[in-house]
């Protein structure tokens, strides 16, 4: 099947590592996929979108995926991930595909280090290089889905099934805030196109990622109650632990309603700040969204990092909130 100019014209830069990935992925019989810890819409609709893709057209290899499951979606929506033991790694004789991540602590399983040969496919800025030999990075792409698509499609006389086109489908969704966000591009589009083409349930998957329980709607009502304002169009909610334990949720699972301030006129920038008990990384969790104004500098500043309009930060206590919230708001001063 042709594909559209948008995809023929994309990735001439990557054409060695396109190839390099290619005969890495002919060369070894045994294959794992890793994404980021504390997975989201991308990442985990890019690791199973290039699990899927590469079990369909290549069944006589091992392949698997690893990593934290989905704090909402598993199983609902994402698979349990696998459980590998220390043995399937230790000889090395793999090769690792990491996906949806630029840093090597935000890995969510260390293993991916004894592989022999490692491929990265990623959109995040990335500080130390994960994959020297074969690295596809593109931080204008609005998801790593989007990249690892343009990748695949790409690989003639291979199938894209409606399975795995439907991954990275919930992938390219999912950071791209359902084709909002600024990076979203004609090349998003043009692949959302090929994929759709296979024919997966659109209406059944979006039903499947958005769907919320009755039981979400206190915590909704309890963050539009509870929201602040900084005088320049910050809004943030702030879920204290006892809170989350009144409304049944966990602390990953306190940056859900972040956008319901999406599309508000008067706000600028928002944030869920969630407090993560974890007796081995206290915190308080940031998640930032943007209208406009690139957020990420200040992410970076504060712990985290990310992209122009979502990115992720932190806190250690909230001593530090007033000046967080000030960087913020001296975006709009
Ligand atoms: P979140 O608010 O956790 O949903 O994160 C929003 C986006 O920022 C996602 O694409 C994350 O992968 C990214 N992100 C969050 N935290 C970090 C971090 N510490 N370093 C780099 N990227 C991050």
């Amino acid at each position: 099947m042709a594909l559209p100019a948008e995809l023929k014209e994309y990735g001439a830069q990557f054409l060695k590592q396109y190839r390099a990935f290619y005969r890495a992925v002919k060369r070894y019989d045994r294959i794992c996929v890793f994404r980021h810890i504390k997975p989201d819409f991308d990442a985990q609709g890019t690791q199973m979108g290039m699990v899927q893709f590469l079990r369909d057209n290549f069944p006589n290899k091992e392949i698997h995926y690893v990593g934290d499951n989905h704090v909402s979606f598993t199983p609902r929506l994402f698979p349990v991930t696998e459980t590998l033991n220390e043995d399937w790694f230790k000889s090395g004789d793999f090769l690792a595909i990491i996906v949806d991540v630029g840093d090597h602590e935000r890995i969510a399983d260390p293993r991916y280090k004894y592989a022999k040969y490692k491929v990265k496919i990623d959109h995040h800025p990335c500080k130390k290089e994960i994959a020297p030999r074969c690295s596809i990075l593109d931080t204008e792409s609005s998801a790593a889905s989007e990249l690892v698509a343009d990748v695949l499609l790409k690989w003639k006389g291979m199938r894209m099934s409606p399975e795995a086109a439907r991954w990275l489908y919930i992938g390219i969704v999912g950071d791209s805030g359902r084709f909002m966000f600024s990076s979203t591009s004609p090349h998003t589009f043009a692949v959302a196109q090929e994929l759709l083409k296979t024919g997966f349930n659109m209406r059944e998957t979006y039903l499947a990622m958005y769907e919320k329980s009755i039981d979400s709607l206190r915590s909704q009502a309890y963050v539009l109650s509870n929201f602040h304002l900084t005088p320049h169009g910050v809004a943030y909610y702030l879920l204290p632990k006892p809170v989350q334990d009144e409304l049944k949720i966990t602390s990953e699972q306190g940056k859900e309603n972040v956008n319901m301030f999406s599309n508000i006129a008067g706000i600028n920038v928002w944030c869920s700040i969630t407090e993560d008990c974890d007796p081995k990384d206290y915190c308080w969790r940031i998640s930032i969204r943007s209208k406009k104004v690139d957020i990420s500098g200040i992410a970076n500043k504060w712990g985290g990092g990310g992209h122009a309009q979502a990115s992720g930060a932190r806190i250690d206590s909230l001593d530090d909130l007033d000046a967080f919230l000030k960087d913020l708001d001296d975006l709009f001063a």
